[in-house]
């Protein structure tokens, strides 16, 4: 079963309209020939519907980074799945480990969002991944599967094989720390085997599983090699249209 390519940016909190609308300006035509290779930006807020608007015509998926799993009421500084949808975002990134481990969000809530998001006809983008202390103690393979565990709980079959996950060792976020790419390939393996074992085969064989973690358009190229690895969420080097349209090109 071949499952399509899918590069994701992640743009974190950088960028302005401007900013944006520049970015949009030049990636498009440096994209504009890809046929097998689904891209996805992945803007802050702010920028949506920016994003939204310069992407006309062209194949790009929308995202956003975050969201919170009601859909209104008194939750200030919030955004609703449904604000998202109406900003026409495809995907939305959940339990990014930056949520996790700077904004304290639990496993528990994270599974509520991956809810919510499927709930309003989002595509979950769910993150998980080990910090250096766990690999360090071996804990590794440990960590991914409770995560998975609990992230995914009560989640039907028919909603796993549309949805991406990816694969991100805290410690290779944004650090230029790269996870080699036999224990990238290890891990995804490993959730690709949990996703077996709990929604069966044909899911476990269309469900698109990235590896992020300072992927850059130089080392993008051997973890698209590897078994297993159908694609990358990729933060500092989706800033530059230039940088991202080449990872695009592994
Ligand atoms: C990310 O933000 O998910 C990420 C992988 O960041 P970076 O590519 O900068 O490591």
């Amino acid at each position: 079963m071949s499952r399509r390519p899918l590069i994701a940016a992640n743009w974190k909190m950088h960028k302005t309209c401007q900013e944006a609308r520049t970015f949009m300006a030049e990636l498009l035509p440096k994209i504009a020939d890809l046929k097998e290779v689904d891209v996805l930006v992945c803007p802050p807020y702010t920028l949506i519907s920016t994003v939204d608007q310069c992407r006309e015509g062209s194949k790009v998926l929308l995202g956003a980074q975050n969201m919170y799993h009601e859909n209104k009421g008194a939750f200030t500084g919030e955004v609703a799945p449904q604000m998202l949808k109406d900003l026409n975002c495809e995907f939305v990134i959940i339990g990014h480990s930056e949520r996790r481990w700077v904004f304290g969000e639990t496993d528990e809530t994270i599974n509520k969002k991956v809810h919510a998001a499927i709930a309003n006809g989002l595509i979950p983008v769910l993150c998980v991944g080990e910090k250096l202390d766990e690999r360090e103690k071996n804990l590794t393979d440990q960590v991914i599967l409770n995560q998975m565990e609990k992230n995914l709980a009560g989640v039907s079959e028919d909603f796993i094989s549309g949805m991406v996950i990816a694969y991100e060792p805290v410690w290779a976020i944004g650090t230029g720390k790269n996870a080699t790419t036999k224990d990238a390939k290890d891990a995804i393996a490993l959730i690709r085997e949990f996703v077996h074992s709990k929604f069966g085969q044909e899911v476990a064989e269309k469900v698109r599983i990235l590896y992020g973690g300072s992927v850059k358009p130089e080392n993008v190229k051997t973890y698209m090699e590897q078994e297993g690895i159908d694609g990358a969420l990729v933060g500092g080097a989706s800033l530059e249209a230039d940088s991202f349209a080449k990872l695009t090109r592994f």
